[in-house]
């Protein structure tokens, strides 16, 4: 198993990508610690992770990674939980609205700001010093092919996940020697309730079907597909494995070819 012993950190862990990344952790030997806002949603990913591995392999906890005291409160839960410190860090927690750049208010801004890049840095605070102390560690952020280009009504989000692309470069040259590495997965679509919800914002605002909204997003891929978020897991599996040691400041794109840098 090519996580086994290791212990995993993972933000917005409740569903889609971070259920998967959970449940691909837990399946290599990991032991998973997932947090997000919705009680429901991490206690039943917990759950699905203890049916395949048993008892010991999952806990949750309720944290806002946009609060740098709710993180505090989560780390120090893990921490209880795996009897140690946390070797992987998952920072997958997210949100991604539309707005005209005009009509995009402050509290707008602040919202994707807050918790797409404030909530990997807070996590990152915790996580990365004692990763160094003990000689081992793997920072894994979800960031978005939005962190390399633009795209019309997404300013706050691209704004966010580019500054993410910013500190996990500089992170990862600050760690590179010390056995810790930090990259960035950069999606396109994924089949996920994000997607969902763009979908329907899509088809409210232009008064399109469901169903050509949704083929109008694939078409944005060139394999005209939807990632899946299995697929976005195997990539951080990767990053989070031994074999993945030598990959350090890098923004992965997993896109279908969308973006070709
Ligand atoms: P989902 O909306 O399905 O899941 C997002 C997860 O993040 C949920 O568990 C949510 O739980 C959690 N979350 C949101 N805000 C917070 C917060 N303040 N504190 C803690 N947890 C939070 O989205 P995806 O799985 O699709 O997205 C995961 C990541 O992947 C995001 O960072 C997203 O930007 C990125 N991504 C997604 C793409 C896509 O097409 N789906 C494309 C490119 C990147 P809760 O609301 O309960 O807190």
């Amino acid at each position: 198993m090519r996580l086994a012993d290791r212990t995993a950190f993972i933000t917005g862990g409740g569903r889609g990508i971070g259920r998967a990344a959970a449940l691909a952790f837990a399946h290599e030997g990991a032991r998973v610690f997932v947090v997000a806002r919705t009680t429901s949603e991490v206690e039943r990913v917990a759950a699905e992770v203890r049916a395949e591995r048993g008892d010991d392999a999952a806990a949750h906890a309720v944290c806002d990674v946009a609060d740098p005291g709710s993180v505090a409160q989560a780390f120090a839960a893990a921490a209880e939980f795996f009897g140690r410190g946390t070797d992987i860090l998952v920072n997958n927690a997210g949100v991604a609205e539309s707005s005209k750049f005009a009509e995009t208010t402050d509290e707008f801004w602040r919202r994707h700001l807050d918790i797409n890049l404030s909530g990997t840095f807070y996590c990152m605070r915790v996580a990365v010093p004692a990763m160094v102390a003990r000689g081992w560690g793997r920072v894994i952020n979800i960031a978005s092919i939005a962190g390399k280009t633009g795209a019309p009504y997404i300013a706050a989000y691209a704004a966010s996940k580019h500054g993410v692309l910013g500190l996990t470069r500089s992170v990862a040259l600050e760690t590179a020697a010390k056995g810790v590495t930090v990259n960035a997965v950069c999606p396109g679509y994924v089949d996920t309730d994000m997607t969902t919800r763009a979908v329907e914002n899509i088809r409210a605002k232009t008064g399109r079907g469901a169903a050509e909204a949704l083929e109008a997003i694939k078409g944005m891929s060139p394999q005209r597909r939807l990632v899946t978020p299995e697929e976005v897991a195997a990539l951080a599996l990767l990053l989070a494995s031994e074999e993945g040691r030598g990959i350090t400041g890098q923004a992965i794109n997993i896109d279908g070819g969308a973006v070709l840098y």
